[in-house]
């Protein structure tokens, strides 16, 4: 589709790492040309309706597994980021989890050259660390970071190796902006656990993977961290005791980030009394003083930013007993609307600081110039257009996702994504695609 030359958004509140004022928004030839209130209409001008509205820098997802290429049978790059562009996503974050794995610069030139193509969300490749994600050999890291890479994980795995993650990081800090992102899972603790190990494992004798197992993780790599001095960013943390780690880094000045899933501070391991694999994942939902530790780092900035670590898998594979279902959970076309109904609605967060978790500071993290800008003239119109008062229920088969494995399926939330622009052109108008 021909991106539109020019388009007005007209009646909204703008929010953005300015402040909120309410204003209409021009755009032309992919830029914010004009904000002010009550824009006059040019006659061959488009115009969005943003009444009751915000306008604000689109959502960035840190965290987001388009399964393309090896498992295009649950998502590919088009429908991953189809889903995306509905949630209000301008820019994601893909995993190198994938088959191959994005250890190698054909496999992220190619990735990056589908996602262009799509055409619906900017994709940004992660690297991995280590060849094959096998944690053994460093990955070419600066051939990656050389077609844009800033972002290096291994994610699905741990870098296990403390060796191996300390050269991982002597070698990025010669990479301007580069970030070792880590999963955070200690396999020797973790492994054969299938959800949380505390009460609720115990009762429904399911095999745990205890919070320490993430703990003892998070607490070797921020010592990593401060000999090495590179910046270490910790993936979809899930665990009271990261929380504080994390603050405490945070607190000697080290260079750490983190994020969390809206799954981890929606939701605990008691969704797992029926057996339902839709509440499996990795690292696991834990428990009620576990999301309350997150909702508090949420609120005093010790944590990062909102991802929404989006795992499609088929029907299949969900739909199996839940210690052979494969651990994860979507999260793109919910993961707004689970941030305003359980943390801005309830008064945790301002809206304004729920989108800078959900935008300006994961841009800020994956070095994107031209994501989570402010809404100003000169600036590229990544936008969203969304109502924040908007009820809706989540029905996994209406999702743009390949995949069906929401955890929120049949929940009613607050919050709905309305319209977005990639690079001035509408990607979404009235909650529905337009490519
Ligand atoms: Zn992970």
């Amino acid at each position: 589709m021909r991106a539109l030359r020019e388009l007005l958004i007209t009646g909204g509140d703008v929010i953005d790492e300015r402040g909120t004022r309410r204003a209409d928004v021009r755009v032309r030839d992919g830029n914010v040309v004009e904000v002010g209130p009550d824009l006059a209409r040019d006659a061959d001008e488009q115009s969005l309706d943003a009444a009751g509205c915000v306008v604000s820098p689109g959502l960035v997802d840190l965290h987001v597994h388009l399964r393309e290429p090896g498992d295009e049978e649950a998502e590919t790059i088009e429908t991953g980021t189809r889903a995306a562009a509905r949630g209000g996503f301008t820019a994601v974050v893909a995993m190198p989890n994938t088959r191959p794995a994005l250890d190698d610069a054909a496999v992220v030139s190619s990735v990056l050259a589908t996602g262009a193509a799509a055409g619906l969300c900017e994709v940004v490749s992660s690297g991995c660390i280590t060849v094959g994600r096998a944690g053994e050999q460093l990955a070419p890291m600066g051939e990656l970071y050389a077609l844009g890479v800033r972002i290096f994980t291994d994610d699905g795995s741990c870098v296990a190796s403390a060796g191996v993650m300390r050269r991982a990081l002597e070698y990025a800090a010669s990479l301007p902006g580069a970030v070792v992102a880590q999963h955070a899972e200690d396999e020797t603790l973790a492994h054969g656990g299938h959800m949380h190990e505390g009460a609720w494992s115990s009762r429904l004798g399911i095999p745990g993977r205890p919070a320490v197992a993430e703990t003892v993780i998070v607490a070797r790599d921020i010592e990593l961290c401060a000999v090495t001095g590179t910046p270490v960013h910790f993936l979809h943390c899930s665990a009271a005791g990261t929380v504080a780690l994390v603050r405490a880094a945070k607190a000697r000045g080290l260079p750490v980030t983190a994020e969390v899933a809206p799954h981890h501070f929606a939701l605990t391991d008691a969704c797992c009394e029926g057996f339902d694999p839709m509440f499996k994942v990795h690292p696991p939902l834990r428990t009620r003083t576990d999301v309350e530790a997150i909702r508090e780092g949420l609120a005093d900035g010790t944590i990062d930013a909102i991802a929404t670590d989006h795992a499609p898998h088929t029907p299949e594979a969900k739909e199996r007993p839940f210690e052979e279902a494969p651990p994860g959970m979507l999260g793109l076309e919910t993961a707004l609307a689970v941030t305003i109904t359980e943390l801005v609605d309830p008064g945790i967060l301002a809206l304004e600081d729920a989108l800078a978790l959900l935008s300006w500071r994961p841009a800020a993290i994956a070095g994107l110039a031209g994501q989570g800008r402010p809404v100003e003239p000169g600036n590229p119109a990544n936008l969203v257009v969304f109502d924040p008062a908007h009820e809706w229920e989540v029905r996994a088969d209406r999702l743009a996702s390949r995949a069906r494995n929401t955890p929120f399926d049949g929940r009613t939330l607050r919050g709905r994504v309305k319209h977005t622009l990639l690079g001035g052109a509408p990607v979404v108008i009235d909650g529905e695609a337009t490519r």
